[in-house]
């Protein structure tokens, strides 16, 4: 039965949020997409105890709609044909590229065969060239990545040390994608890498947080100075986020002297 209604479901809302983004009626996309995730995310509360054999299909239908509603809300965002200098927005557009590309490069083939859409080339070509816009602008960029001193590392599906156990990240079980589960005293964090190739790309070194940018010395910076002295050392991306209440996907940033980073 759930799994009927929400395979029909699925199908009409992924034609109307195609039809609603190519015509650019976006906030319509976001919200159609937003109902289907909070249906997903109501189904999983409620009959979350295995009774139904298809929850992963749920899981992995409501990870999609997410990423579908991340690429409406990138249309929505690239909408005024200069957003790529406002530096805020960029850095936004940056995010939602990647939370977009990961959540259906993740759910891509199972929606292919669950919904039999044909493929989304449309979504990855336009999201390569906002990619490709940015890095004629901005260059391809540096990274940050952080190295964080763990005691252990446990499976968050059985609790078990994650060496042990039989489970394999990113699968899902049950309706729960397997994670690890760092544990630390207290947050110990070696070094910070600059690197060109990052675990995450969203930890990225824009050149307008360089004082010596165009960029920086043009901004009202007198308001927005903590935003351009503040980079992305980590960022709790959750493919479920909407699993996971209000918490997540939350930026660390540090600050630093950019005069004293070198690479
Ligand atoms: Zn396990």
């Amino acid at each position: 039965m759930v799994k009927y209604t929400l395979n029909g479901a699925a199908i009409s809302t992924y034609s109307q949020c195609v039809s609603y983004i190519k015509s650019n009626e976006l906030a319509k996309a976001i919200s159609k997409a937003r109902y289907f995730v909070e249906m997903c995310q109501s189904i999983l509360y409620e009959e979350n105890t295995g009774e139904f054999e298809d929850i992963n299909d749920v899981l992995l239908c409501g990870i999609f709609f997410r990423g579908i509603q991340n690429f409406a809300n990138l249309k929505q965002m690239t909408i005024s044909l200069d957003w790529i200098r406002f530096p805020e927005l960029v850095d936004q557009i940056w995010f939602e590229i990647w939370d977009c590309k990961e959540r259906l490069e993740y759910t891509s083939s199972f929606m292919n065969s669950y919904i039999n859409i044909e493929n989304l080339d449309w979504i990855f070509d336009d999201i390569r060239s906002l990619c490709q816009d940015i890095d004629k602008e901005y260059g391809h960029g540096l990274y940050l990545s952080p190295g964080v001193l763990v005691e252990k590392i446990t499976c968050n599906i059985c609790g078990q040390d994650m060496r042990a156990c039989e489970h394999i990240t990113r699968r899902i079980y049950s309706g729960r994608i397997c994670e690890k589960v760092l544990h630390r005293r207290k947050a110990i964090g070696n070094h910070i890498l600059i690197t060109e190739r990052p675990a995450d790309p969203r930890c990225r070194l824009w050149p307008w947080q360089n004082p010596d940018h165009l960029l920086y010395k043009k901004w009202p910076w007198q308001t927005e100075k903590e935003f351009v002295e503040a980079f992305c050392i980590l960022y709790n991306f959750r493919l479920d986020d909407f699993m996971h209440g209000t918490g997540c996907g939350l930026k660390t940033r540090v600050k630093a002297n950019w005069n004293n980073i070198k690479y």
